[in-house]
């Protein structure tokens, strides 16, 4: 079974929909509730099995709360997606101390408490786990006006190698997506504005923005029995050669 955190839309949505049809009962998260509920409604509609959660996980009691969910929907937790996120973009030196602790908490403290209650369910069990991290690429490039989330983003990628290193021995894997911009949260920033932050969408015939279904096959392949040897490592997902 599998747990996506911020499945009520976006990327999470769309990867709990491609887990829930290779068969995976699905806790789908949303501090967004009535959306977790919905997203886990049009699934449930479909024949699939899926519930929606609303815990917050920028806490370690919420990502308790998430993970003790899934024990009790589902038995246990088999595969991870720590999704959640979100944007508080300013210029670096105007940033606000609350913007800057915002998105550290949910794209950093969150990915992390949700990974280390899952890890302590996951041991227990003895099954082989999959932990996957959606980073992105701003935390391995940097992005005007994101010092905030590009940190918290690559702290997502120390996160990521140290504890694949220390769960490997127990079956479970911990990995990173780093998709370049896709629809979702960028949505409201304009393809002018893109352009301009960004040397390598200057060229106009790159495409800007890939769709959240783009990102789902490397999930899947992480989810995977064939991925078990894949460990502590980042698959880039964005449509050039600067995608990391
Ligand atoms: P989105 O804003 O569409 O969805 C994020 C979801 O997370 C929302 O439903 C929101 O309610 C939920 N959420 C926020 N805080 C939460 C909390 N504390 N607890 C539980 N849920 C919470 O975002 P998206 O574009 O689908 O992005 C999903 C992930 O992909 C994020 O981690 C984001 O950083 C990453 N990412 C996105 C892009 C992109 O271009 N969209 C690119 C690279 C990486």
């Amino acid at each position: 079974m599998a747990v996506v955190t911020g499945a009520g839309q976006g990327i999470g949505a769309a990867l709990a929909r491609a887990l829930a049809a290779e068969g995976a009962r699905v806790v789908v998260n949303d501090i967004n509730g009535a959306n977790a509920d919905e997203v886990a409604r049009l699934l449930s509609e479909e024949g699939l099995q899926a519930i929606g959660e609303h815990s917050d996980i920028s806490s370690f009691d919420g990502a308790e709360a998430l993970m003790e969910a899934a024990v009790q929907a589902y038995g246990g937790v088999d595969i991870l997606v720590n999704n959640a996120g979100i944007l508080r973009d300013r210029m670096s030196f105007n940033m606000s101390e609350a913007e800057w602790d915002q998105v550290i908490a949910v794209c950093l403290k969150g990915t992390f408490a949700c990974a280390r209650a899952a890890v302590r369910h996951m041991r227990r069990s003895g099954k082989p786990g999959r932990i996957i991290n959606i980073s992105s690429r701003s935390g391995l490039r940097g992005s005007i006006g994101q010092a905030n989330y590009a940190a918290a983003k690559a702290g997502v990628l120390g996160l990521t190698r140290t504890m694949s290193r220390e769960v490997e021995k127990y079956g479970i894997t911990v990995n990173a997506i780093s998709p370049r911009a896709v629809t979702g949260m960028t949505d409201s920033v304009p393809d002018a504005v893109r352009r301009k932050k960004d040397a390598s969408w200057s060229d106009s015939s790159v495409v800007l923005r890939g769709s959240p279904a783009q990102v789902a096959p490397a999930v899947l392949y992480l989810a995977s029995e064939e991925a078990q040897w894949v460990n502590g490592q980042v698959i880039g997902i964005g449509g050039d050669k600067l995608s990391l």
